[in-house]
């Protein structure tokens, strides 16, 4: 492409994000298509010949655009919010345009060490200890899969880098242990490093969705008994359902006590602990093993961008590096090269786009934006109280409620079920707004999230309106 040809289709896609971005807010949140209609629009087969770049562009609106979910959207509420802001946008033009790959040092110095330092900034924002090291991956599913590769490696009698788990009759069961509302990747991960599912033992939760440690503790003793080896507790601050808080100090003391790899699932949650007055969040985890963290949910950094700490990088080390000859460089005894501390080789310089966020919004910024989400939460849960036809589900922690109708003489439990069940679908089929759901103790719960960057107090006013209305029609 030549760069006259280039600079003019690159203006031109300037301006059309920065247009979507001032206007989105005008667009239904969901689109009005249904499964195979975006690929009926498309040709089946490659184009044999050149394309005009304009035609390419015009089909960005003619074809993908009917079939967006608008996730960078004031009322999208579902999942857990996550926006791709401005700076973070121009990072991954940049990125896409150098195009380095991160696998050592010598393959784009500027990758690593940019990665080590802004990971070092995110630390203290988090308030987390020095000796925390950490790095870049795509999602939480593969920093938790990192985590517990490596909590594997720590057992380091059973050697099972060398000789794997397979017909060896010195492998005991292996046990780790999470709350039953810990996120499924913990389960995928467990999974794919071949414990099986069996080996997951789920603790109960008490009534504010907590893991209850004095069953952690009996669960250890009981498989301690049966010749089961515990070696790994997973512990979440904000859990994906409803956002609740495991006790880590309490999590953190038994793993001492039983020598157990603790690592900490703080994808969501974890970002507010750069506010000053909620860094109370991460209380204990300076004592775990390791700890994700996912800026691409709560911190304005497009998808997509995972942090994985650990306190024991050589562990994580032992446990993956592999270093073929034509990766070997003069370097490798003065500098850290991060394809050893993980699966991948190739490495995106994702960096960029967390330290353009960073530096463009500072941490007071970041952390303004976030205390007002949790404002705004706290306010939506504060109407929900006063509204006698709908319930709170679980305590706000962050930016996320949970809530069901509950009118007034309606108590059977199938039948409050099926009323919200059919409440979220009448409010997701306007397409005007996204919830989503999820079940606390059996019953069909109702989620939003709040967490876009451009959120505020008029669009929950709007979607708390609309809520009650949707209620009242469907009683009517
Ligand atoms: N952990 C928690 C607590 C989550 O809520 C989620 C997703 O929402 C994940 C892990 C998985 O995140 P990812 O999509 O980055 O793998």
């Amino acid at each position: 492409m030549p760069s006259s040809e280039f600079r003019k289709f690159g203006h031109q896609l300037v301006d059309w994000v920065a247009e979507y971005l001032d206007h989105v807010e005008e667009r239904p949140v969901l689109p009005a298509v249904q499964p195979g209609d975006i690929r009926r629009s498309l040709p089946a087969s490659p184009p044999r010949n050149a394309e005009p770049m304009g035609q390419i562009i015009a089909d960005i609106d003619r074809i993908i655009m009917p079939g967006i979910t608008h996730w960078n959207h004031p009322r999208f509420h579902a999942y857990f919010n996550s926006t791709a802001s401005g700076p973070g946008i121009l990072a991954e033009l940049l990125s896409a345009a150098l195009n380095v790959n991160g696998m050592v040092w010598e393959s784009s110095p500027a990758v690593t060490e940019l990665e080590e330092v802004v990971l070092n900034w995110l630390r203290q924002m988090l308030g987390l200890p020095q000796e925390f090291w950490g790095m870049i991956l795509d999602t939480a599913s593969t920093s938790t899969l990192h985590g517990i590769a490596a909590a594997r490696e720590a057992m380091e009698d059973l050697n099972i880098r060398e000789e794997g788990m397979a017909g060896r009759r010195e492998v005991p069961n292996l046990r780790i242990y999470i709350s039953e509302f810990a996120h499924s990747s913990v389960e995928k991960a467990v999974i794919t490093l071949g414990f099986g599912v069996n080996a997951i033992r789920k603790i109960p939760v008490d009534d504010r969705f907590c893991m209850r440690t004095a069953d952690l503790e009996a669960a250890i003793a009981e498989d301690r008994k049966k010749g089961i080896r515990p070696f790994c507790v997973v512990a979440t601050v904000g859990t994906t359902s409803c956002t609740s808080i495991d006790p880590v100090p309490v999590i953190a003391d038994i793993c001492e006590c039983e020598n157990l790899w603790l690592h900490v699932d703080a994808a969501y949650g974890g970002s507010a602990a750069i506010i000053p007055e909620m860094r109370h969040i991460l209380d204990g985890c300076n004592r775990a093993d390791s700890f994700v963290v996912n800026p691409h949910k709560w911190m304005f950094v497009p998808v997509d961008v995972s942090v994985l700490y650990t306190r024991k990088p050589d562990i994580l080390r032992r446990a993956f590096s592999l270093v073929p000859e034509y990766l070997r460089t003069s370097h490798d005894n003065a500098v850290r090269n991060l394809m050893d501390y993980g699966v991948p080789l190739g490495r995106r310089f994702r960096a960029l786009k967390l330290w353009f966020v960073l530096r463009y919004f500072g941490w007071n910024g970041l952390a303004d934006r976030l205390r007002e989400h949790i404002r705004l939460a706290k306010l939506f849960a504060g109407w929900i109280d006063a509204q006698p036809s709908f319930e709170l589900l679980a305590p706000v922690h962050f930016g996320t409620v949970c809530f069901r109708a509950h009118p007034s003489g309606m108590n059977d439990e199938q039948t409050l079920n099926t009323l919200n069940e059919h409440l979220l679908h009448v409010l997701n089929g306007s397409r005007e707004i996204f919830l989503s759901h999820t079940k606390l103790n059996g019953r069909y719960t109702i989620r939003i999230a709040i967490g876009h960057i451009k959120t505020q107090e008029t669009h929950l006013r709007y979607t708390w309106e609309f809520i009650q209305r949707e209620l009242k029609n469907l009683q009517a």
